[in-house]
């Protein structure tokens, strides 16, 4: 296992090639290690050491190369960039959040025809502790406010909303994880009811569990590409390339100030 020196890389993790290809410019890459049939690319990001991965869809596959960041490379702070839809009908398509709080939302007991939610790993039965959730600590929120300070992410024009243009804004707030791809009004709703959180997507609180059992931090940004809705699987064709690329404009930014 590599030592997790200062000199240790950042581990940067998206799930497909339209959220990673965006990194293409600012990394130089140096060498590329095969591992598992997934390519870990070492180089640099902004002039720091870096481990670029496309880790495919879902938490297992996202939970397989945080743990070999961590192990093989000695990753000193796993990122995420990506895309996610939309639960909180105060967010717009582009818009970008940033995780305060990771939850699998897929992880827990089936009790009344509802999933009741706990912490991967703990055992979901009655009488046992049901707080769940990876939280983002107070001074990396902090730095990465700071580091976002002032940033402003491309407009999104009429012809793309289909209504107004609207310029797109940064939030921190709640991102749920599962291995479904929500496409579905009535779970967007229950979603947002039962986790007060602001966007769904399928690997951010998988690489949150990794990072936490080998004490590294974590950070995912997820731009807007759908609203989860019965329409998700159209606006997601339709925006993933810019909201994909807003979200790596963020995270190259806060890759430098880490
Ligand atoms: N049909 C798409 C499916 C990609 S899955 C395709 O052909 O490529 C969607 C990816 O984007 C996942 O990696 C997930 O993390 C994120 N995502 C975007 N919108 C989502 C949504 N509505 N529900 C769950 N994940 C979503």
């Amino acid at each position: 296992m590599a030592s997790r020196r200062g000199d240790a890389p950042i581990g940067l993790i998206s799930a497909i090639p339209q959220e990673i290809s965006h990194f293409g410019e600012a990394f130089q890459e140096a060498d590329v290690a095969e591992i598992g049939g997934l390519a870990f690319r070492s180089g640099a990001l902004g002039g720091r050491a870096a481990v670029l991965v496309e880790a495919g869809i879902g938490k297992v596959n996202a939970a397989i190369v945080s743990t070999v960041l961590c192990r093989e490379f000695g990753a000193r702070v796993l990122l995420f960039s990506g895309v996610a839809g939309g639960l909180d009908p105060a967010l717009g398509i582009g818009d970008v959040v940033v995780a305060r709080t990771l939850i699998q939302h897929d992880y827990g007991a089936m009790v009344g025809e509802r999933l009741r939610t706990y912490q991967p790993g703990a055992v979901p039965l009655p009488g046992v502790d049901d707080s769940h959730g990876y939280h983002l600590d107070a001074a990396l929120e902090q730095k990465l406010r700071s580091a976002l300070d002032g940033v402003s992410l491309p407009g999104l024009s009429a012809a793309a909303t289909g209504g107004a243009p609207r310029q797109p804004a940064i939030h921190f707030g709640t991102v749920v994880t599962g291995d479904a791809f929500v496409n579905c009004e009535a779970t967007r709703l229950r979603l947002f009811e039962q986790f007060s959180a602001q966007a769904v997507e399928m690997e951010g609180a998988a690489v949150a569990q990794v990072a936490e059992r080998f004490a590294v931090p974590c950070v995912v940004v997820r731009a807007l590409s759908d609203l989860a809705g019965a329409e998700s699987h159209m606006d997601f064709g339709s925006f993933v390339h810019d909201a994909a690329a807003g979200a790596a404009q963020l995270m190259r930014r806060i890759a430098a100030a880490l």
